[in-house]
């Protein structure tokens, strides 16, 4: 009971409707609407009453069925990469292969002999049907295949993951971003190490962004350390294009 107790308040459940009650169950029930985290008040109430017998289980196998479940999605995720791996290379294969075929005649044109140009001739009667192909079937293939990992990351909200990182980590990294962002705003300022300060703060960025790197704000300052990076480089050439058009100004007089 008092383990459950610690747990309850580790990983800060909260109990909506029995706020005092251990949690007792959890339910794995993917459609379940209910809380899947529940305690003997709820079992009474007959919450998850129509999938008890196969779904519901003690809370103390809770953290042992979580890392079990972690191990299994590797190996689909590998084999997404290792089939993508293999599709890359025949589309590479593929496009260069047309591009072999169908490009870059102009130059030697003149110079072929009678028969490859029988088989150039060839080649180009044939290409409005490929084209038609290619675009029916590989350009709309792959924004369809686009948009469905668009959709997915989408809808699995995987910019928005909370729980890959201890609570430490996470103090660590708002502090690093605080230190990023003091830096970043030191550079509004003129200062004469503005380029040593700027490329500190994307060294942070780019750090932290190796801890959480779908984390959109950081994204974000990255961005726009960067952008604030390319205005002062193009202020500073603005200006000694300034001072070139007065020296020669000058000189002129
Ligand atoms: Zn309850
Ligand atoms: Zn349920």
């Amino acid at each position: 009971m008092k383990q459950n107790f610690q747990f309850q308040q580790k990983q800060g459940f909260q109990f909506k409707d029995h706020p005092q009650e251990p949690a007792l169950f959890w339910c794995k029930q993917a459609y379940c609407q209910v809380n899947r985290v529940f305690c003997l008040v709820c079992q009474k109430e007959k919450k998850h009453i129509q999938h008890f017998n196969e779904d519901v289980h003690g809370f103390h196998e809770l953290l042992k069925f979580l890392s079990e479940k972690s191990k299994y999605p590797k190996d689909l995720i590998s084999e997404c990469q290792n089939q993508f791996g293999f599709t890359i290379k025949s589309f590479d294969k593929l496009t260069s292969s047309l591009s072999y075929k169908f490009c870059g005649l102009e130059d030697i044109i003149n110079k072929l002999q009678n028969y490859q140009i029988l088989q150039v001739l060839d080649s180009f009667v044939q290409f409005d049907e490929i084209r038609k192909h290619t675009e029916n079937n590989i350009i709309a293939y792959l924004k369809k295949f686009q948009k469905i990992l668009d959709d997915l990351y989408n809808l699995l909200e995987l910019h928005l993951i909370k729980y890959q990182m201890i609570e430490e980590q996470i103090t660590v990294n708002q502090n690093e971003l605080q230190k990023g962002l003091h830096l970043f705003y030191d550079l509004l300022g003129i200062s004469l190490n503005i380029r040593n300060k700027q490329i500190e703060a994307l060294q942070i960025f780019d750090k932290l962004l190796l801890d959480e790197p779908y984390n959109i704000e950081i994204m974000y300052q990255k961005g726009n350390s960067l952008k604030k990076q390319l205005n002062v480089r193009f202020n500073n050439l603005i200006k000694q294009d300034q001072s070139k058009t007065c020296f020669i100004a000058l000189e002129n007089r």
